[in-house]
């Protein structure tokens, strides 16, 4: 009886947080609306943001103004109150037995007054400044030194965010952190370990407790380090642990088609249409690819490549593999504008080899789409090109047996999941991302997928010079313009376009495009934007891609894939408006050609730090990977483009992509060690693993649907 009882007990994790004493009902509102806090569990796992040593003690004598924050302790003296209103000021003298600091407050004078005691020792905590020569601190934080003994002083003290509202009702950081240790309090004895004991002594982990205490009351900073890395790594360790069971999971429950045979077709393109070399960097991915696809498994493979680096001709290699053992293919892309060049591209390359191609887009005709989905279903149409129409349920396949999705991060998870299901043997996938994304997101975000990586662009390709001028020097830009459309060249003129700010976005990409037409009235000038129609856009990116428009001026509509190798400049105006990735997205435009191309970026005058860091980055690196290495510590990955799209909430609680790289890794191979060993972990010893998977409440991916 007394064992069942205790079962039943509802562990105080579970408990609802105005119970917990100094919470209440009015501030349990609060931490529900602003931090999502509504448990106990809840507030435990609200981390702080930053810590601060205050272990140390300084001396007044030690203090100069270049110092961060410091604490003293001292006696204060000699209080004086200066003006009224907004011109009140309080100075107050600080002294320890090395000497005297001026201590001065602007605002909460009266609160001030009332908590200075000059009867006994405070400690004082501050930034150091220097006024006319004298050393002072504004507005310090003043404790009494008695009662500050067995609290934040001589600690590391923990930071955590909070909004304006909270602040307003008293719920600061430092009110958290009262709370944080109430907390700890009650929940000593009820933290359970997260993770298998032998595990824990194998990897020289923290426990869970002692963890969770030290990340919000840390003793020392090497206890500290020990509980951020535990919790990081356990965080982590889960999301891969999950992703790889996932893959290990699909390799086992899917056949894949097995490709064994070296086929005709292959062979002819090779010997007959390849209009150039392959670079080592493309045949090394067209066979890890052939390995996969003849393996008996089914593949899922992310190909990455800088832009310009040949991902499309890879591609076209391995359909011709599957064609030769008698499926059918697909490639999809996000836009119509790109589906339409690959269309055109495939075709082009293709024509000797008489394969029956198709375009299948939103504006195709009823009567050919009919047609298409005839000849899909009958197994004559070989390879099947298009957007987003082609996961609609209508659409059919005999036999698919490798699809090629292009730019992936603008489609998401499920939307790949659907393609699987074309077949009863779910086909062969290749993934190309449209930009390089760091090692450590692709681990995160493509985690379930196999990795090949393009490091080398085709021979002869000069690097694109990119340069960067202030908006008064528009006048020699366009002269350079100019100089170019004489050669024969063709030029890019982009304009930023966000939502948040679209109609005057809209104003400007029109003023520049009427501008442009008075400075080159001798010229053709073209516009696209997303608010065409698409058979519009369509013609207009044709008429450039003619040659019948010298400049084309758009919004990032033509960021992705567009090729026309005779556009030699592109020009980017407010390009501190634009992310790294994207600047990089347009620059890959040009460039496609044996001409020395350039990318210019204007921008005002006033830039942010982090602006700064974009435009220098362009101008210093072509280097792909460096650039979304660079972006991803600059934005972090919550912001990096297509993770929100691509269905997999970046949850971290307290690792961070950019910066645990290292921890990430380990995880990773720790992991697969793991699921190596036992793949369903059904080993006794990796029972709570499956546990813990199963509480994990936010999955990083939904894969039910699949099966
Ligand atoms: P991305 O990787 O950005 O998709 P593409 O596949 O569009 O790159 O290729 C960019 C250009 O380079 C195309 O015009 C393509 O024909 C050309 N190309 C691809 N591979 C080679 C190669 N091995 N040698 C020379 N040119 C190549
Ligand atoms: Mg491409």
């Amino acid at each position: 009886m007394r064992i069942q009882y205790i079962c039943f007990m509802p562990s105080p994790l579970s408990q609802d947080i105005k119970f917990l004493a100094g919470v209440g009902p009015k501030r349990a509102e609060l931490l529900k609306s602003e931090l999502g806090i509504v448990t106990f569990a809840d507030l435990l796992y609200y981390f702080p943001y930053k810590y601060v040593d205050r272990t140390k003690f300084y001396t007044i004598r030690e203090i100069n103004g270049q110092l961060p924050y410091v604490q003293i302790i001292g006696k204060i003296a000699k209080v004086e109150k200066a003006g009224e209103g907004p011109k009140a000021r309080l100075t107050a003298v600080l002294t320890d037995q090395t000497g005297t600091l001026d201590l001065i407050w602007f605002k909460g004078i009266k609160w001030v007054m009332s908590s200075i005691r000059t009867d006994r020792q405070m400690v004082i905590y501050g930034k150091p400044s220097v006024f006319n020569g004298r050393i002072n601190i504004v507005h310090p934080e003043l404790e009494d030194y008695n009662e500050v003994k067995n609290s934040i002083a001589g600690s590391i003290q923990a930071f955590y965010n909070t909004s304006e509202k909270m602040k307003n009702n008293f719920l600061t950081s430092r009110a958290l952190l009262k709370l944080q240790t109430t907390l700890l309090g009650v929940l000593h004895g009820y933290i359970r370990e997260t993770l298998p004991e032998w595990f824990v002594e194998k990897y020289r982990l923290d426990s869970l407790e002692n963890a969770l205490t030290n990340i919000h009351l840390p003793q020392n900073p090497e206890l500290l380090r020990k509980a951020q890395f535990r919790l990081k790594f356990e965080e982590l360790f889960y999301i891969q642990l999950k992703l790889l069971s996932i893959k290990s999971y699909r390799e086992r429950k899917f056949r894949g088609h097995v490709f064994e045979k070296v086929g005709d077709k292959l062979n002819a393109f090779y010997h007959e249409c390849l209009p150039f070399e392959l670079t080592n960097a493309q045949k090394r991915v067209i066979r890890e690819i052939r390995r996969d696809m003849g393996s008996g498994l089914q593949m899922n493979r992310l190909l990455q490549g800088d832009v310009g680096s040949g991902k499309t001709l890879v591609a076209l290699m391995c359909m011709l593999i599957a064609l030769d053992n008698q499926v059918q293919t697909c490639l999809m892309a996000p836009t119509e504008i790109l589906a339409v060049q690959h269309f055109d591209t495939l075709s082009k390359l293709l024509k000797p080899l008489e394969l029956n191609i198709r375009l299948l887009t939103g504006s195709t005709k009823t009567k050919d789409r009919r047609l298409i989905h005839q000849e899909l279903e009958d197994g004559s149409l070989s390879i099947l090109i298009g957007t987003h129409a082609l996961i609609e349920d209508k659409v059919s396949f005999k036999n698919l047996g490798f699809v090629v999705i292009d730019e992936q991060h603008r489609f998401g998870v499920a939307q790949r999941a659907r393609l699987w299901a074309k077949n009863t043997i779910p086909p062969h996938v290749l993934v190309m991302t449209a930009t390089p994304i760091p090692r450590t997101l692709a681990m995160t975000l493509y985690g379930d997928l196999d990795v090949s990586v393009i490091d080398e662009l085709p021979p002869g390709r000069k690097p694109v010079k990119t340069l960067h001028f202030f908006e008064k020097m528009h006048r020699e830009v366009y002269r350079f313009l100019d100089s170019e459309i004489l050669k024969g060249r063709q030029t890019y003129v982009v304009f930023p376009l966000i939502e948040e700010s679209e109609k005057l976005d809209y104003k400007n990409l029109q003023a520049g495009y009427d501008h442009l037409l008075k400075v080159f009235p001798q010229y053709k000038i073209g516009m696209v934007h997303g608010k065409m129609k698409p058979s519009d856009k369509e013609e207009e990116m044709l008429r450039f891609k003619n040659h019948e428009t010298q400049i084309l001026v758009s919004t990032t509509v033509i960021e992705v894939g567009v090729d026309v190798p005779n556009a030699s400049v592109m020009l980017i105006e407010s390009a501190e408006r634009f992310g790294l990735s994207q600047l990089h997205q347009l620059r890959g435009r040009v460039g496609r050609g044996a001409d020395q191309s350039y990318c210019i970026l204007m921008s005002s005058h006033k830039l942010s730090k982090e602006s700064t860091i974009r435009l220098e980055t362009m101008v210093r690196t072509t280097d792909g990977f460096e650039i979304a290495e660079i972006d991803l510590k600059l934005r972090g990955p919550g912001d990096l483009e297509g993770t929100q799209q691509s269905g997999i909430g970046f949850d971290l609680k307290i690792a961070n992509i950019s910066r645990d790289g290292d921890i990430l890794q380990h995880a990773r191979n720790v992991a697969a060690d793991i699921i190596d060993d036992d793949p369903m972990l059904e080993k006794s010893h990796n029972a709570p693993f499956r546990v813990q998977l199963r509480h994990l409440k936010k999955t990083p991916f939904d894969w039910s649907s699949i099966s």
